[in-house]
């Protein structure tokens, strides 16, 4: 059965976290000498002279009212990189001891943070039409492993997984289960952080850097209990999120039109590039998309068309080397523009 503090690497359990100035003393004090900070002012144009909030007070009230959770449930980070790194910290003992789970093609980073920390890694392969097959929901409720990580919309090949697979892996696994929903905004689908309250084993991420179109401000999202999130909030670095990225995150966040016009338009771009790229007869294969991209099976060579469409000054993805994606490129939903040029190109390439 599923107990949190087994989870949790025993180091971590017993450590003292951090404490900052900033835990230490909240508020605006006349006079503040607390943090070694410069009273003057700072260099540049705008001033940042002060620590930031390094538990987001402010960001995380809005965005609690925003995702229907509580503020206690919300962790920050230097984008969701940051979260993914920290989640394998806080659960695998290093030097091999410990393993993740990740379910391949997938996102590259769960892997990179395996190899960072020195953890094992294990890999339960998606079916061709990248879901899990009853087989895989097994072999993962079987593992050991400290936690899975299940991207849904997945990335490169961008479908939802079966909310069926994944309830029975959050019922069956003893480690945590991490639900990576960076291209929920895009799903026609709820989020996972409405089911919060039925699973203690569940992390839900999200992220600024797709459809609000913040990738350079670097902010990441994880929802979990708030057992979870403290353990989070012990091992991360005390200030990860700077307070430029906090302002800027609370003017995004009181900008919610322009987030829904956004997410609108990039829909309707999925849709035109869907109805578009199956006339092409380079285009074999086209698969289904609850992200801001597609995936597509090019013939007779994708690489070929990689090339060639990056003389013409547009870049994809080139994915023909990972599982299950051989003879595919990922082509992100662009502006209308965009999208028409790289139909063009394809269409003349097939001439
Ligand atoms: C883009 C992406 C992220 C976002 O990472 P950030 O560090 O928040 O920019 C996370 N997970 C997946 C699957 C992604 O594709």
């Amino acid at each position: 059965m599923f107990e949190l503090a087994n989870l949790i690497r025993p180091n971590i359990r017993a450590m003292q976290p951090y404490s900052s100035a900033r835990d230490e003393f909240q508020g605006e004090a006349r006079v503040m000498l607390d943090a070694n900070e410069n009273s003057l002012g700072s260099a540049g144009p705008e001033l940042f002279n002060r620590y930031p909030d390094p538990h987001q007070r402010a960001v995380k009230a809005a965005l609690a009212k925003l995702k229907g959770v509580a503020p206690e449930q919300i962790f920050l980070g230097n984008g969701s990189d940051e979260a993914i790194d920290l989640l394998v910290r806080l659960t695998c003992r290093p030097a091999q001891e410990d393993s993740i789970l990740i379910l391949p093609p997938t996102y590259g980073m769960y892997e990179v943070a395996a190899n960072l920390n020195d953890v094992r890694l294990e890999r339960v392969p998606l079916t061709p039409e990248f879901q899990l097959s009853a087989d895989a929901v097994k072999q993962i409720i079987a593992s050991e492993a400290k936690l899975v990580f299940i991207c849904s919309p997945n990335n490169p090949t961008g479908n939802l997984l079966h909310a069926e697979a994944i309830e029975q892996v959050l019922r069956n696994f003893r480690g945590l289960v991490v639900v990576d929903e960076a291209y929920a905004d895009f799903a026609a689908a709820p989020s996972w952080t409405t089911r919060l309250a039925e699973f203690p084993n569940l992390v839900v991420l999200q992220t600024f850097s797709k459809a609000w179109g913040l990738a350079g401000l670097r902010l990441g999202m994880a929802f979990a209990s708030p057992d979870i999130i403290g353990y989070l909030n012990k091992i991360k670095p005390p200030y990860n999120v700077s307070e430029a990225t906090q302002q800027h995150a609370l003017a995004a966040l009181a900008d919610a039109p322009h987030f829904e016009q956004m997410r609108q338009e990039l829909l309707e771009g999925r849709t035109w590039l869907l109805e578009q790229l199956p006339g092409l007869p380079i285009v074999a294969q086209l698969f289904p998309s609850d992200a801001n991209f597609l995936l597509v099976r090019f013939r007779p060579e994708a690489t070929a068309v990689y090339d060639y469409l990056l003389g013409k000054g547009i870049v994809v993805r080139n994915r023909t080397s990972q599982p299950g994606c051989a003879g595919t490129l990922r082509l992100t939903v662009g502006t209308p523009a965009e999208n028409e040029q790289l139909v063009a190109a394809l269409r003349e390439y097939a001439a």
